[in-house]
């Protein structure tokens, strides 16, 4: 038997040896978040950033959008997820988030952000109910308006409209729309999401809130970018 023969079923057990849990609970102006890594999959530094980019942006948007959103709150890091993080309130209300992503882009940590609104939404149907593009837009609407170092990334909602982007595209483009009609219409997003929340929302209530479809609003806002203006 060689020396490295000898050694290699040593090898084998050292990381079973070595592997490790966090679960850490930790309270903040009324609202109870518990993290759960059972892993270590990420480190010190990086739980940090995660639970400060919560609670500050959390709080915030809780304030302003929704009040009665969940007071309990967990995150779990799971490196069996292969998404990039996702939400479910049925029940407690729980982020979780694949640690690989954050290891290969630790400036993204406002992921954070956005999955933190979609607590704070707790719209009765995801995509049934309650469009995704709207779910999404608002989502992203809310990391540009209050996430902490989006810059870190290079995250930002986009200044220019493309050729294939409509305003039921999602995420960032559905998030410049909003931002811009918003500003237009002071408190639209607001209104919009309580809407949702409450399940009434339909391609009416666009119209009402604004005087327009939406399939208007696009046109002028698609209009108004590609003009080079900047507001509405
Ligand atoms: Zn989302």
């Amino acid at each position: 038997m060689t020396r490295l023969a000898r050694l290699l079923p040593l090898l084998c057990l050292l990381p079973l040896a070595t592997a490790a849990a966090t679960e850490t609970t930790i309270e903040r102006d009324g609202v109870t978040l518990v993290y759960r890594d059972a892993t270590d999959a990420l480190d010190a530094g990086m739980r940090e950033r995660i639970v400060e980019t919560f609670f500050s942006t959390y709080a915030r948007q809780r304030a302003d959008f929704n009040p009665a959103a969940a007071n309990a709150v967990d995150i779990v890091i799971d490196p069996d997820y292969d998404g990039v993080a996702f939400v479910d309130n049925k029940g407690q209300a729980t982020m979780t988030i694949n640690p690989a992503w954050l290891v290969e882009r630790p400036g993204d940590v406002d992921l954070v952000t956005h999955e933190a609104m979609h607590i704070v939404q707790a719209y009765p149907g995801y995509g049934d109910g309650a469009p995704v593009w709207l779910t999404e837009g608002i989502a992203d609407y809310a990391r540009d308006r209050y996430g902490l170092d989006n810059a870190a990334s290079g995250w930002a909602l986009p200044e220019a409209v493309a050729d294939d982007h409509r305003y039921d595209t999602g995420y960032r483009v559905s998030g410049a729309f909003l931002k811009w009609a918003d500003t237009a219409h002071p408190g639209l997003v607001r209104k919009l999401d309580a809407a949702l929340r409450a399940g009434a929302y339909t391609p009416e209530t666009w119209a009402a809130l604004t005087g327009e479809t939406v399939e208007a609003t696009w046109a002028r806002y698609a209009q108004a970018r590609t003009g080079g203006q900047k507001g509405p």
